[in-house]
């Protein structure tokens, strides 16, 4: 494979003197730095500038699921994550109270990383993956992203460095990018660029391409204006009289907020509704925090971030020819169910080995457009989710009684109780979402008649129908299947006896990177219930069957995107 010097080989002859890569991603977020990971594995030259100075200060994300933590388990840094955050024992219950010193009207109990982990290996998770969920704030995950991008060659992240502007035609793009430290400006020619750069990013505002659907919708919780504050206290023992939990939501008629331990000892990050036509630099987060424990705490505020909840918008398009959007770039979400962040990871992971085969010449000219047809869907299913989530959190009334030591005190409380049960399952038990994102109208799947399985949140039906993602099982010896897969194609192969010689010569007759995976395991034959299985560098099943194809070349072309 060619890449890994930063040079261009296909760029224009008026560009020689430029500074030059593969790939310039313009955003340094989670899901611009999983990019520029995903390219490494290919040993493509990287440029990923981010404007910011430093990785997140604030915990937006904490949730990273199961399929996001696949992603990383591959790139390494799986053991990392673990480690950072919550201590390995502290539990990732959800909680509703009606104050923190109040009284508990619901909790949904969740393992703590370390029982996850070993429910996961014991097959008794309900995430039937390598990885389960695990809750670390973006604060740690992104610091932990960049030190990895260091030490993969050919990836050169600059921090505090602005993508002002692009040009671009069909043989590449050329950005202009802002050193803030000197205010200098240079060019970086490459012959893709990735807007990463979040919601407000220079790339699709410079593409023109709008948000399609509804934003900031109004809610008593998750929707509208927000205000996020990260504190810390000295002790969590007075204020804070709940057992522990992962999330506490205070459900009052005075006051919804969302409290989220940060490291699960002393700090927290509290979400929360700020008052219409109230200014968020009126708003004391000490009160804000009183009313919400029952009592004064003693806290210092770390930071404050006002942010707009209620968003379902999704990037009309994803790009197209030389640039591309991924993560809130290409669609913003309400962050009720965690799904932006990793929605936009999954999104990185298809672009990269599209960008992979596009740049090396083994993808076909149909593979990039590919991208849009796999992921807004994705996008649009899972902001629909979102937003049913944010609907049933944000839109219950609560009656002023709910404190009450009175009969209807006891019957409000019941009610809450109930609705908040039967709404916690819901928002986080979501294996549906993560684990069985499918590509059922890609170009480049090849359909084998099979029946669809249903496409619910709290439903995980693993299965290896082209399309889906490569069903999860654990192999002797500890490793799991995916452990196996290679950076390019895998061809899963249970049964030894076939040949598998026609689609190999064909992958390597246009330089398809490929790899024959042999697997001689019961519970893997089970799962895939195919000899062969052609599975993309993304995961998901391109192609099953028992026997070669017989037009092994169509199959491979259809794979590439080259029919
Ligand atoms: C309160 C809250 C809680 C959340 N919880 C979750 C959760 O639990 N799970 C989840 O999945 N998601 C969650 N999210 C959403 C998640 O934070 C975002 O989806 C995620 O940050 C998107 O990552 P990104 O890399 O696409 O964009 P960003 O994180 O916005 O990163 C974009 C980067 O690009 C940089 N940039 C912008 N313009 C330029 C430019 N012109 N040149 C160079 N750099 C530029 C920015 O400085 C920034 O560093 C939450 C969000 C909020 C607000």
């Amino acid at each position: 494979m060619r890449g890994g010097d930063g040079y261009s080989e296909g760029l224009p002859v008026d560009l020689v003197t430029m500074e030059k890569t593969d790939i310039l991603i313009s955003g340094g977020g989670p899901v611009g730095l999983t990019v520029a990971l995903e390219l490494a594995r290919f040993g493509l030259g990287v440029v990923l500038v981010n404007d910011g100075t430093e990785t997140a200060l604030h915990p937006k994300a904490n949730a990273i699921n199961a399929r996001t933590m696949e992603h990383f388990r591959r790139h390494g840094v799986g053991p990392e994550l673990r480690a950072a955050a919550l201590p390995s024992h502290y539990p990732t219950d959800v909680c509703y109270v009606t104050r923190l010193t109040g009284q508990e009207l619901a909790r949904l109990h969740m393992p703590s990383s370390a029982d996850a982990v070993a429910e996961a290996h014991a097959g008794t998770n309900i995430y039937d993956c390598a990885e389960p969920p695990h809750r670390c704030s973006q604060i740690y995950l992104e610091s932990i992203l960049r030190e990895a991008t260091l030490s993969r060659p050919g990836v050169d992240v600059r921090f505090g460095q602005r993508l002002e502007s692009f040009r671009a035609d069909e043989d590449g793009v050329v950005g202009v990018v802002r050193n803030l430290e000197d205010d200098s400006t240079y060019e970086v020619a490459a012959l893709h660029l990735v807007g990463a750069d979040g919601g407000r990013g220079a790339v699709r505002r410079q593409l023109g391409i709008r948000y399609l659907g509804d934003g900031g919708v109004t809610r008593k919780m998750m929707g509208g204006s927000m205000l996020a504050t990260l504190f810390e206290v000295p002790s969590r023992k007075d204020w804070l009289t709940i057992d522990p939990a992962w999330q506490y939501w205070v459900i009052a008629a005075d006051v919804r907020a969302l409290l989220v331990t940060v490291d699960g000892e002393n700090k927290f990050v509290m979400l929360t509704r700020i008052p219409d036509g109230i200014d968020p630099d009126d708003l004391d987060d000490h009160a804000l925090l009183a009313l919400a424990a029952g009592i004064p705490v003693e806290a210092d505020i770390l930071l404050r971030m006002p942010w707009t909840a209620g968003h379902e918008l999704l990037a009309e398009s994803f790009g197209g020819d030389r640039a591309w959007l991924v993560g809130d770039a290409a669609h913003l979400f309400t962050p009720t169910g965690g799904l932006g962040m990793n929605t936009g990871v999954d999104d990185a992971v298809n672009l990269a080995w599209k960008l992979a085969g596009d740049v090396q010449g083994w993808g076909g000219p149909n593979l990039m457009a590919s991208y849009e047809a796999d992921r807004r869907p994705i996008g649009a299913r899972n902001l629909a989710f979102a937003r049913s989530f944010a609907d049933s959190i944000g839109t219950f009334d609560v009656d002023p009684c709910i404190e009450d030591d009175t009969e209807s005190g006891v019957v409000e409380r019941a009610r809450l109780s109930m609705l908040l049960s039967d709404h916690v399952h819901r928002e986080m038990i979501i294996p549906g979402i993560t684990l069985g994102v499918r590509y059922d109208g890609s170009p480049l799947v090849s359909d084998d008649g099979s029946p669809p399985v249903p496409d619910e949140a709290g439903v995980y039906v693993p299965t290896a129908r082209p399309g889906h993602r490569a069903p999860h099982v654990w192999l002797e010896g500890g490793d799991a299947l995916c452990d196996r897969f290679s950076d390019g194609f895998t061809l899963l192969r249970t049964n030894s006896d076939i040949d598998a010689g026609p689609m190999i010569s064909a992958a390597r007759a246009v330089g398809l990177p490929i790899e024959i995976l042999d697997i001689d395991s019961a519970d893997v034959r089970q799962r895939y219930e195919a000899a062969l299985v052609l599975i993309f560098p993304d995961g998901h099943i391109a192609w099953r069957g028992d026997a070669c194809p017989v037009d092994a070349r169509a199959l491979i072309d259809r794979s590439r995107g080259a029919l």
